[in-house]
């Protein structure tokens, strides 16, 4: 996600002599920092006096010590958890061992667990307590294909070649929220204090596939704030609207005739031609298209062998904008086109198929000042010499600057305006933000400088860096939980933003039509695929203090063995 520098004047406090680069470098350099820059908001000292951040009266001051001292002593707890599912890396749609170990968790724990929630096998809603404010909070839980990686290991070291991993991270955000959901659930047992506290995954985020389902299932019925935990390589929210795309994913599939493809051509129609002129198609259009827009494509069936004419092909396309009309537009374009290359090629165009869809991005004003104070409380976690080293050594890897971990906190950002955004990724938590007041936490358990869904990616999420990361961002997590439990001043407000400002002019229509279901078959051979040879790797927590360990990677390995 793109940022825009805060209202408060930046105060650099790494100072680093400058060499003078060429502009050819500088731009590639640039290039390079780009996803970064979008992560890491400007600098400044983690923790700030104390007397800056809002002063909570002396209970609740009392209660987010003793909740922040608690996230602390469950550090091993958040590491296990962390650990585990990293081994797992499962792929949207396919998250079983990860959705049997959250729910073993959390039922040791006292939530009750329902799995298979709004048609997904691997979706699950977790509930403890009783009575308002009712919270849920959310992460999402899936992998990246082809991501594979060891951790620790700042060159391409693959646990399994080709086989999926967690190249973004996805493997913490529950470990957050569980972490931060236990150690307050322990303070709301002890004071009586009511509330109830709903645990859900961001099942196929990947894919956009599984919030507008949850929605649609009622999850989010009852729910008074929504809290959602996001990786990251700093410590950070936001409010307001956001640079994040809106976005729909369709399939556009073809039906040809087969034929001999040398014996007998002419008796056949190519689907695969049907999808090669609608990609030619769509890339001309491109060129008239608003710049805001992204799209993007695969081949996700081209034909089976090249003497048979293919009597089916498909593509699947993301398509993104800054909002829900102009999602449509773009939808209606590609809708035409398909229509044009099943005309141009003779074969029949099937019923489109939404596999995923995104709202655009809008949190809630009052609740992001309160998770900022409590950004402010935490602080950066202390890197270790050996964090930078690994930091350093990826970030030369991604082809940027050795610049390390981040150590200072940003201002809480303005909302991007309409004018300013330039396009970018997208998230379904988009889609919760406008039926409950949501809010997102970034919290750093990666390093800045990675392109972004790859085995780079991979490599911090199951080190030190990754592990105090998510133990920071269960803290601000916890003492956020409490705000919302202890001020219902706090909701009231979060409720009239909601309400009066920020769904105003805005209703949430989602993409997915009334006929849509869960793509839950997405990923199923892929994890085929790879699931018996990933298996050998599962983390065993019995046996090993970490998954380092486990694995054997000295901490950190920047160079291969000569
Ligand atoms: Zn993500």
């Amino acid at each position: 996600m793109r940022r825009l520098p805060p209202r408060a004047p930046r105060r650099p406090l790494v100072r680093r002599p400058r060499a003078a680069v060429p502009a050819a470098l500088a731009a590639a350099l640039l290039l390079a920092a780009a996803p970064v820059a979008a992560q890491d908001a400007p600098q400044r000292p983690a923790a700030r006096p104390a007397d800056s951040v809002p002063a909570d009266p002396p209970r609740i001051a009392q209660l987010k010590r003793e909740a922040l001292a608690d996230v602390e002593g469950r550090a091993k707890f958040t590491q296990e958890m962390v650990d585990m599912i990293f081994s797992f890396g499962e792929l949207g749609y396919q998250e079983v061992e990860t959705t049997r170990y959250i729910a073993d968790v959390l039922r040791r724990n006292g939530f009750t667990v329902r799995t298979g929630v709004a048609g997904m096998p691997s979706a699950w809603v977790a509930t403890w307590g009783s009575g308002s404010p009712v919270i849920a909070i959310g992460s999402d839980v899936d992998g990246i294909p082809q991501a594979s990686q060891k951790p620790g290991v700042a060159y391409r070291a693959p646990l399994v070649e080709g086989a999926p991993g967690h190249g973004e991270g996805h493997n913490s955000g529950q470990a957050v929220n569980i972490t931060a959901a236990l150690a307050v659930k322990k303070l709301m047992e002890r004071d009586r204090l009511p509330g109830t506290l709903v645990i859900w995954p961001g099942t196929a985020e990947e894919l956009v596939g599984g919030k507008a389902y949850l929605i649609r299932d009622g999850l989010f019925k009852d729910v008074d704030i929504a809290l959602f935990s996001h990786v990251s390589s700093n410590l950070s929210t936001a409010w307001g609207s956001q640079a994040a795309n809106a976005l729909v994913s369709l399939e556009f599939a073809f039906r040809g005739k087969a034929a001999h493809a040398a014996g007998q051509p002419w008796s056949g129609r190519s689907a695969l031609d049907a999808v090669e002129l609608m990609n030619v198609g769509w890339n001309y259009r491109r060129e008239h298209l608003r710049y805001q827009q992204r799209s993007h494509y695969v081949i996700g069936d081209g034909g089976d062998q090249p003497n048979v004419v293919p009597s089916t092909a498909s593509v699947w396309y993301y398509l993104r904008e800054t909002d829900h009309p102009r999602v449509m537009g773009l939808w209606a374009v590609a809708d035409s086109i398909a229509r044009g290359a099943a005309m141009m090629t003779g074969t029949e165009l099937q019923p489109v198929r939404v596999l995923g869809s995104a709202w655009p991005q809008h949190f809630n004003k009052p609740i992001a000042e309160a998770m900022q104070a409590n950004i402010e409380r935490v602080g950066m976690p202390e890197w270790s010499e050996q964090d930078q080293q690994l930091a350093r050594a990826v970030q030369e890897l991604a082809g940027g600057r050795p610049r390390g971990l981040g150590r200072f906190l940003g201002a809480l950002p303005q909302p991007v305006l309409e004018s300013q955004k330039t396009g970018g990724g997208s998230d379904d938590i988009g889609d919760v933000s406008w039926v409950v007041p949501t809010v997102t936490l970034r919290y750093p358990a990666n390093i800045p400088g990675t392109p972004g869904h790859s085995w780079v990616d991979a490599i911090a999420m199951a080190t030190p860096i990754a592990h105090k990361g998510s133990t920071a961002g269960a803290k601000v997590m916890a003492a956020t939980i409490v705000d919302i439990l202890t001020k219902p001043e706090l909701v009231t407000e979060a409720k009239k933003y909601f309400t009066e400002v920020q769904t105003k002019d805005t209703k949430y229509t989602p993409f997915i039509r009334p006929q849509d279901r869960p793509a839950t078959d997405l990923n199923v051979d892929i994890m085929a695929r790879y699931r018996d040879r990933m298996r050998q790797f599962y983390y065993d927590p019995s046996k090993y203090g970490t998954y380092l360990e486990q694995l054997g990677i000295t901490y950190p390995t920047v160079k291969p063995a000569p």
